[in-house]
């Protein structure tokens, strides 16, 4: 007997006949006698189709109704799971994250996970039953409801998988599993047999939506090695783990898009120690991710300052930025959102040279631009125009060879 998470995303709950298909699976797990702790997202769409009400009726909602109000989307598949087990007569439960014991801070749209009771999941689990846990969603210590960011249903499934040490962690999704590139983008994009938490974390959080950036983390803080599989076949998927030496032969594992920044342009701010300090000081307090900093040489006592956001953090930067100007006596800020990030990532770039040139040459030969550039131990990331990214991203994919088998 095992005991075993799993997590359904929003295409594999999408309608009533797929949550039938999920039920025959948990039942199969379970009949084999495994107990199981079962994470389903919102039915595909929904999550989107929420956030577009509210903003058709308010330009910048509450982050607090906005919770109240996503969390519902995942309410609706647990309980339309649970029955659907029920009608396969299997014993099951469904909780709302904090029925299940899922404390977080108090950061409304991108709450930390704090700690979990996992006492009721356990006393369930004892007595037979199946637990269905609402992902993408907890509490804060006041008794609001918050949720985890987008894509945070792996987020759950990871924690849990941790808090009640499960055997095995299992994420279905609509694809076989991790791919060197976004296989909908490239076509010869080739499914990888295991990838280090390194090498995820850094696609993830580069674009790669197959996994949630903060959920990777988690497991690897945690040590919880998970597998990405399909819930429409029984294709095994990718293993996640911690790297191993021969994964570095390998010097890039994949390619990733991330269409969803904006380049912040902060101009004519005084060239003195303690400017960039207040800018970024201002941006952290109103929690906004900034990502690929590049300040430009000082002219006339003048500084300029570039950086990337996720999109949806762009207007709260602008505010942010708004007192600091005035406290500094001079800036301002313009935000070009047409823009994409284009990134290739391995572990193997830790002891081979020459990536950035093949990426660098690469982007050229196609006429494509490079704004920004940064860099990391195991990842190049440049900032192109959002229009050329798929072209980009097909061109670096070919590039370094990712279609062949290793
Ligand atoms: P779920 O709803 O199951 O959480 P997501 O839509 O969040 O699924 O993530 C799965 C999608 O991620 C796939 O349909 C695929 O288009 C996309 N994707 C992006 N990059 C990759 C990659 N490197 N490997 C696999 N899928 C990827
Ligand atoms: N429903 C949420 C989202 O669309 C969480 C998830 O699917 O993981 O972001
Ligand atoms: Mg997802």
């Amino acid at each position: 007997m095992a005991r075993i998470v799993q997590k359904y995303g929003g295409t594999s709950v999408g309608d009533i006949e797929r949550i039938k298909r999920v039920a025959e699976r948990i039942k199969a797990a379970r009949d084999e006698g495994n107990q199981l702790v079962v994470v389903v997202s919102a039915r595909s769409g929904v999550t989107n189709e929420l956030i577009a009400r509210a903003r058709a009726i308010h330009e910048h909602p509450s982050d607090r109704e906005m919770d109240m109000l996503l969390a519902t989307g995942e309410q609706e598949t647990i309980a339309l799971t649970a029955i659907a087990l029920h009608a396969l007569k299997v014993d099951a439960v469904s909780y709302t994250g904090a029925q299940a014991g899922i404390f977080t801070d108090a950061v409304h749209t991108k709450a930390k996970i704090k700690t979990i009771n996992a006492r009721p999941i356990e006393h369930d689990l004892k007595a037979g039953k199946v637990v269905i846990v609402a992902g993408f969603q907890g509490i804060n210590e006041d008794g609001q409801i918050t949720t985890l960011g987008r894509g945070g249903s792996d987020l759950t499934a990871i924690a849990l998988a941790a808090a009640i040490k499960a055997d095995k962690c299992e994420i279905y999704t609509d694809v076989d599993g991790v791919y060197t590139a976004d296989p909908r983008v490239v076509k010869d994009a080739r499914k990888l047999a295991e990838i280090s938490y390194d090498e995820m974390l850094e696609l993830a959080s580069s674009g790669s939506k197959v996994m949630q950036s903060r959920s990777v983390e988690f497991a690897k803080k945690y040590d919880v090695v998970f597998e990405v599989r399909s819930s429409f076949n029984h294709n095994p998927g990718t293993i996640v783990k911690e790297e191993v030496v021969y994964m570095e032969q390998v010097v890039v594992r994949g390619v990733a898009v991330d269409k969803d920044q904006a380049k912040v342009i902060v101009s004519n701010i005084p060239d003195k120690p303690g400017s960039a300090a207040k800018v970024f000081r201002a941006l952290a307090e109103a929690n906004v991710i900034v990502d690929m900093i590049v300040q430009n040489i000082g002219h006339n006592g003048i500084a300029n300052l570039t950086f990337t956001v996720p999109q949806g953090d762009s207007h709260r930067a602008e505010k942010a930025l708004e007192p600091v100007f005035t406290e500094l006596g001079g800036g301002e800020v313009a935000i070009h959102d047409q823009i994409a990030k284009l990134s290739v990532v391995g572990v193997g770039m830790k002891t081979h040279s020459g990536v950035a040139a093949t990426l660098f040459q690469t982007l050229a030969d196609q006429g494509i631009n490079i704004e920004l550039i940064s860099t990391s131990e195991i990842k190049i990331s440049v900032v192109i125009a959002a229009a050329r990214a798929d072209d980009a991203a097909r061109a670096a994919h070919a590039a370094f060879g990712l279609e062949k088998a290793v």
